[in-house]
Parts: C-alpha cells; structure tokens; sequence
C-alpha cells in the first residue's frame, strides 16, 4: 500500500462519524509478506468485530500508530525499512499492546523479547497459528469483563503482576495482605480471580483463601496462590483449602499468563453451563427450576421482614391460531415478543420465568399491591398495542390475561397456584384481562 493511498483512506475515516469509529475495536498488522498480512487479517475479520489495518513496513506502521489507538498489534519483526524489531519498541514507546509474529523463535530471542512487555509471540508458520492468534484475540476481549484483585505485601511485585495483568486487558485492583484483601471482595463482589501470596502480614494467603472459602465456591470465584518453590507442604495446603490452582515462584511471564488465563476461562466455562441450566434456551429468561430455587429464599425471608412482593401468572390468549395462522416459528416469535416485554417493564431484581408455551410466571420484589397492579396493566396494554412481524413478515398482534397474587399465601406453591386459578378465572371471563386477589 502507497503512503497516498494510506493517506487517503485517514482522511476518508475522519468523515466516518466518530461515534462509528470508537465502536469498533482497531487490530493492526505488520507483516512484509503480503499474502499472509491479507491472510491473517481475512480470518480475524471473518471471526472478530473488528476493523484491521495492515501496514507492510515500519514506516506505514509509524502513521497508522500516530493516527489511531489500537486495541492490539500484530508485529513482524523483521520488516525491510526494520530488521530487528524497531517497530516493536516503537508501538510499546506508544503505549501499543504488542503480539510479536516470527518466523524461527529459538531460545535466545524468546528470552529478549519476554523481556520486552509484550503479550505474547507467535511463530507465524502455519494457519494453526492463525486459529490460535483469533483465540486469543477473544480472549482479551472477554479479559476485559474480568476483575483480578492481587494480594501481595511486596510493593515491587504487586506492581509487576498488576502491569502484566492490564497487559492482558484485565481490570486488576491490588492490595497488601489478606484482610485488605476480604474487604475487597465485599466493595467488588464481581472480582473472578485472587492471586494471593503466602506469606503476609496480618493474614496470609492460607488464612485467605479459607476465609474466602466459607461463602464463595471454586464455580464462583477462582483463587490462584502464589508460592516459592521449595515449599511443596504449603502449595497442598492452598490446594486443599480450596485454591484452584498455585504458581510456584519464580515464573515466566508466558507460565503466568497461560495460568491466569485458564482459570478465567474455566470459570466463564462453568457460568455458561450454570446460565443454560437456569434459562429458558428460546427467551433467555430465566426457567421454571430457578424460578423457585431462587424466589423459595426471597419469599422465606419476605415473610420474616414483612416485605410486600407480588407473583402473576401470565398467558398468551388463543395462542393456539397464532401457531395455526403464521405457523411455529412466528408462535415462537411472539413468546419472544411477550419475553422482552415483560423484562423491559420489570425492575432488575424481579425474575421473569418461562414455565413452559406461552406461560411465565414473575415475581415483582418490594413492591405495594396497588403499584403491582399498576404494572401489570400496563404490561397488558402494551402488548395488546404491540405487534410482532411473522415469518412471512405479516403483523401480529396478541393479548395475554394475568393472575396477580399480591396478598399470598403460606407457601410458594400455594401462591402460584392461586396465581394460576385467578388466570384461569381472567380467560373464563372474556381474556385480555389481569385478575388480583
Ligand atoms: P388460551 O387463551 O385459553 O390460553 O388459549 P391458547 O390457545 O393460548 O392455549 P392452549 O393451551 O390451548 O394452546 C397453547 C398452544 O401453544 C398449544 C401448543 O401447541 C403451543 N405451544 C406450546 N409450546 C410452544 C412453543 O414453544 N412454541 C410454539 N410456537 N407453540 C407452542
Ligand atoms: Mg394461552
Ligand atoms: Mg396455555
């Protein structure tokens, strides 16, 4: 590519609005064969919602990295115009996240470059390098939903795991010894990972990690210790208080990473396994077995605390001739339809079920009986005013009734069922109506 013709194309991505261009994260390649830049850039565009640059030599590279923040870098590090990886102390001058390509990486040039703060190096041979190049692309990206909190007394090694961490796109908070730590946890309930040291003041990494133990399990958050080598007693002892894994100091960057990174990914692996066991696969909300698992307890402590809730049955009216009319899919797209109504219009702690067909079921927390009434007649009107597109693109519009308990009953079950006789009563009585008790 000519300077011209990259000069063109700066010029033509100021007139794309800003707001378009600051939504899609930029990758930029370097790399002086041609065919593989192109090669490379066509699978990370097929697989990634992200726009790529591709620069052929350092000094296209120099005015690409003037004119835009780059969420990661591919770089060659031998180019033409740059024999021996000027480009990579250039982008890291710039403050770059730097993936370095290689041809032949033996030990003395893997060793130099782990000295550098790059991410990571990739020898560029063959397209299972590509596969592993887009992996890891997702992976930072998901990295970046992730909080660390680093529990170390030693200032300089805090700092040094911190940095190679946001490296990593991680959102990492640090402190000193372990009761710091348990304060943490409690202000940032959403941290995945603890990497903790063993020995501290105040409270070490065992008692940490068996404090944190008591209230949160390995699915729920993932503890890595941090132990030197000569101490195999205590890295069983992390292991059994519960830690999912230990690094032994000292260690390589690429073995910390590599650990870090793998026990991110277990967790999400577990979450996603848990989510599918808690939802609904059609709507996405929540099913009829975590609606009450998770509303037994809310409504065991409601009734102690006195706090007023509502539950409403829920149904779609003659659903049967919509899936008779516009055929399945569009009956599935009207469930769909009723699904992001009723969680646009419920508070954030509400849990919205799918009992099964074209039935949910919802509970409505803290909540007076009049103010439960209230939305669920406007949740009546707006879907009755509302249309769906079928398949065939023909407008469909339903009404549903709802049985709403708001003075309920001794248990969970008898709630619903009386929630599920005042439904049965709203279509005995003409449909597109809500009944309360
Ligand atoms: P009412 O007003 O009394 O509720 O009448 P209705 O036709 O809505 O109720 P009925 O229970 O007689 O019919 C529900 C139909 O929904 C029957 C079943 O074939 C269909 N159904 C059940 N699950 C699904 C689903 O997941 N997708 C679709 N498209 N249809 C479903
Ligand atoms: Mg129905
Ligand atoms: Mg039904």
């Amino acid at each position: 590519m000519s300077l011209f013709v990259i000069i063109a194309r700066l010029i033509k991505d100021i007139f794309i609005k800003k707001s378009l261009r600051e939504n899609v994260q930029r990758i930029l390649i370097v790399e002086d064969n041609k065919t593989l830049a192109k090669l490379i850039s066509k699978k990370i565009t097929s697989e990634l919602n992200v726009k790529v640059d591709i620069a052929y030599n350092f000094s296209e590279s120099k005015l690409f990295l003037k004119s835009y923040k780059y969420f990661l870098t591919l770089l060659d590090l031998n180019l033409p115009d740059a024999p021996n990886g000027e480009v990579v102390d250039y982008a890291l001058s710039k403050d770059n996240r730097v993936i370095v390509l290689s041809g032949n990486i033996d030990k003395e040039l893997r060793k130099k470059l782990l000295s550098k703060n790059i991410i990571d190096y990739i020898n560029k041979s063959g397209v299972s390098d590509i596969k592993y190049i887009i992996n890891f692309i997702k992976r930072l990206q998901k990295n970046q939903n992730h909080k660390i909190l680093v529990v170390d007394d030693s200032m300089v090694f805090r700092k040094h795991m911190k940095s190679m961490l946001e490296n990593l796109f991680y959102d990492v908070i640090s402190v000193a010894h372990g009761e710091e730590a348990l304060s943490m946890l409690k202000t940032y309930p959403d941290i995945s990972l603890v990497l903790t040291d063993y020995n501290m003041p105040v409270m070490n990494g065992l008692e940490l990690t068996s404090a944190i133990r008591k209230t949160r399990d390995k699915n729920d958050i993932s503890i890595i210790a941090l132990s030197s080598n000569e101490n195999e007693e205590i890295d069983a002892r992390f292991l059994k208080e519960g830690a999912n894994d230990y690094i032994n100091k000292p260690f390589s960057k690429e073995e910390f990473s590599c650990r870090v990174n793998n026990s991110i990914e277990s967790l999400e692996n577990i979450q996603t396994i848990t989510n599918h066991s808690n939802r609904d696969f059609l709507t996405g909300v929540y099913n009829r077995r975590y609606f009450f698992h998770n509303v037994q307890t809310y409504f065991d402590t409601a009734l102690e605390s006195g706090e007023s809730f509502a539950i409403a049955m829920i149904d779609i009216d003659n659903f049967k001739n919509i899936n008779d009319t516009y055929g399945h899919d569009s009956g599935d797209k009207a469930i769909v339809h009723l699904s992001d109504i009723l969680r646009a219009n419920t508070a954030e702690d509400d849990v919205v079920s799918r009992f099964g067909g074209e039935e949910f079921c919802i509970i409505l927390k803290n909540i007076s009986s009049k103010n439960a009434l209230t939305v669920l007649e406007r949740i009546k009107n707006k879907v009755q005013k509302s249309v769906t597109i079928s398949e065939k693109n023909a407008e469909i519009s339903f009404t549903i009734s709802v049985g709403l308990v708001t003075n309920h009953e001794n248990s969970l079950d008898e709630t619903v069922n009386q929630a599920d006789m005042l439904l049965y009563e709203a279509k005995q009585s003409g449909r597109n109506k809500v009944i309360s008790n």
